[in-house]
């Protein structure tokens, strides 16, 4: 074994099709959006985990990606991105969770510019390699903790969030543009692990924000501090 990577299972040559079932699968779970699914399609999702897991890349399911990190599963995804653009343009995004840079790949197909937060020095640095290939030039990635959102670039018109908090981060509140968007997990019940967690749409408006929950999911917990 050489580590090549078009050499494993010929996934290079078949990530294609792959991918077409994973979108078909998408359409039968209920993602409509046709720009979501042509994203969804777009995006090589294996480039972005171990090769020793390559082969697993299109599975509904999220994957380790080192450092206890996940990749999101690609329903959640799709799910997510759905949500914040219903019928709108997502216009400038913030993404908190980089992790391995495979939704900020995803929402760069669709978004005007989109702005992605890591904590994690190393991950931040991983997402930039895994992203090269892709050349998307509207995509920056940051190494900082997102609880402080992203100022220097603000205001944003769809904010997505991918670990869970028990509480909508404030910065992030005030970064939301007026008629904007924000998606993110929270944990019920004070935030002991295990606890249930939930997508909530927030919407801000021109007299304040308006929460909507939606399906149960489950990210890994957003953190304090960048390391
Ligand atoms: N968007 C990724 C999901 C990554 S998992 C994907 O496409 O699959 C969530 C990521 O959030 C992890 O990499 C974790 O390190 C990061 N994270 C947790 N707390 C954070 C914080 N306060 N600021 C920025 N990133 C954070």
């Amino acid at each position: 074994m050489t580590g090549v990577r078009g050499d494993f299972s010929g996934i290079g040559m078949t990530s294609e099709r792959t991918r077409a079932r994973m979108v078909d699968r998408l359409r039968k779970q209920g993602i409509a959006d046709e720009q979501v699914l042509a994203a969804m399609a777009a995006v090589p999702r294996h480039l972005f985990v171990d090769d020793a897991i390559a082969h697993r890349a299109y599975e509904d399911t999220s994957l380790p990606i080192n450092f206890g990190q996940t990749i999101s599963q690609p329903y959640v995804v799709a799910k997510m991105i759905e949500a914040l653009m219903r019928g709108k343009p997502l216009g400038r995004v913030l993404e908190i969770g980089t992790g391995c840079g495979y939704q900020a790949a995803v929402l760069a197909q669709i978004a005007q510019e989109v702005f992605s937060v890591e904590r994690i020095g190393e991950l931040h640095e991983r997402a930039r390699a895994n992203l090269r290939p892709l050349r998307l030039r509207n995509l920056r990635l940051v190494h900082g903790d997102g609880h402080l959102g992203l100022e220097q670039a603000a205001p944003y018109d769809s904010i997505v969030v991918a670990a869970a908090a028990t509480q909508t981060p404030q910065a992030l509140l005030q970064q939301l543009a007026p008629g904007g968007r924000m998606i993110l997990p929270l944990r019920d019940g004070g935030g002991a692990a295990g606890a249930t967690q939930r997508l909530v749409l927030i919407e801000r408006g021109a007299h304040g924000y308006r929460e909507t929950p939606l399906d149960a999911v489950r990210f890994v917990p957003l953190q304090n501090g960048k390391v």
